[in-house]
């Protein structure tokens, strides 16, 4: 079979492989719609995740069921299913602790791209099929779907491990797809004022149209002086980082209240640490909490975040700006996403 991958640190291929072997629980799937990721950007470009060779790239995807093994309750070939990025062992201990995305070791649950091959291929292999996928909904468009492969779980995590609730004023930094959804994701959990930083006019729009109430511009001026003036020197309750760098921690804490919390969902692809302002984190007494987080995988995550598409109390096609068709079009996607034209969100590859 074909696939698309990365051939070492800094360049991409074709490469023709072996159809995956399906395990007792596992399933082989082929794509029906494929989306590159920012993530495969800092694996490729920055190697990110150290050296991979002649690896199949992506984990977003929408496919049809191709074969199950004998173990595979709840799926059989033909089902159209959405595959969740991260595809933890269920069974494990770290599992066990709440801590699915970690199973096997730190980040582990992420395997597609990162320990195997991942979804731009012909067939892609699925760890534990009753535990990782889920139905598409009849109906649903397979584009829609895609987005929750990664950037609504994504996005949304980066809301929960703000602990964002009813009435907070809450910055995200970075608007993106995973910082849109964050956006998304902090208005359905009842926050007051949305604060969102980002330039690209597309997405200061489509921020808006998921609920933020103000937009800063961090190539205008400095981040921290544009919150404290808005909120009347008093600073956000929370903060969600969804893009920046190692740097954006001494902004996100400067322009928290005491007792803030942050919830980082970046991929700090560069640099060797982050830093911290040490008076601002009140001198290390501030109770400013700082959480970061791969996002939480498997089927219950995808079936309930579906069912808030399906019930139309979320619109992820607005993050999708430009679509592909044709299984070879995916060099074209992920160049697309690696040069990030501005009024590009989110590229999908339909099959
Ligand atoms: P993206 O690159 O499209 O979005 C990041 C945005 O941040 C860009 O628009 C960029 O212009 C903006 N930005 C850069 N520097 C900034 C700054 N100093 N202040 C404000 N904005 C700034 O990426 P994305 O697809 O939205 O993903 C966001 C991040 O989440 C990426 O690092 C990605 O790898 C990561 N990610 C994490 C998980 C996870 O499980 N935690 C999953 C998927 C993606
Ligand atoms: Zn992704």
């Amino acid at each position: 079979m074909k696939g698309y991958g990365m051939l070492k640190i800094g360049s991409t291929g074709w490469l023709e492989k072996d159809v995956p072997g399906c395990g007792p629980m596992d399933a082989i799937v082929e794509p029906i719609a494929l989306a590159p990721c920012t993530s495969d950007i800092h694996t490729v470009w920055e190697g990110a995740l150290g050296d991979r060779h002649d690896m199949i790239l992506g984990h977003e995807a929408v496919g049809k069921v191709a074969e199950v093994g004998s173990l595979v309750k709840d799926f059989q070939k033909g089902d159209k299913v959405i595959v969740p990025a991260i595809t933890p062992d269920w069974n494990s201990v770290e599992a066990q602790q709440g801590f699915s995305m970690h199973s096997g070791g730190m980040l582990s649950g992420w395997k597609f791209s990162n320990f195997k091959d991942g979804v731009f291929a012909e067939y892609f292999h699925v760890n534990d099929a009753d535990g990782n996928l889920a139905k598409l909904p009849e109906g649903m468009d397979p584009a829609a779907a895609c987005m929750l492969s990664d950037m609504v779980p994504t996005g949304f995590h980066g809301a929960e491990l703000a602990e964002v609730a009813y009435g907070d004023d809450v910055c995200v930094i970075g608007i993106g797809p995973v910082g849109l959804m964050s956006v998304a994701g902090t208005a359905l959990r009842g926050a007051a004022r949305i604060l969102a930083v980002g330039s690209r006019p597309k997405c200061v729009e489509v921020a808006r149209e998921y609920g933020a109430t103000d937009i800063i511009n961090y190539k205008e001026g400095d981040i921290v002086e544009q919150v404290m003036e808005l909120t009347c020197g008093k600073g956000v309750d929370k903060v969600i980082i969804a893009g920046g760098d190692g740097e954006t921690f001494l902004d996100a804490v400067k322009m928290m209240k005491p007792g803030g919390r942050i919830g980082n969902v970046n991929y700090l692809g560069q640099g060797d640490f982050i830093k911290l302002p040490r008076v601002e984190w009140g001198s290390g007494m501030g109770h400013k909490t700082i959480a970061g987080g791969l996002m939480p995988g498997g089927r219950l995550r995808m079936e309930k975040l579906a069912s808030l598409i399906h019930l139309g109390k979320l619109d992820t096609k607005k993050l999708v700006t430009r679509t592909f068709q044709g299984f070879d079009k995916i060099e074209e996607a992920l160049m697309l996403m690696k040069e990030k034209p501005k009024e590009l969100i989110k590229p999908v590859v339909l099959m």
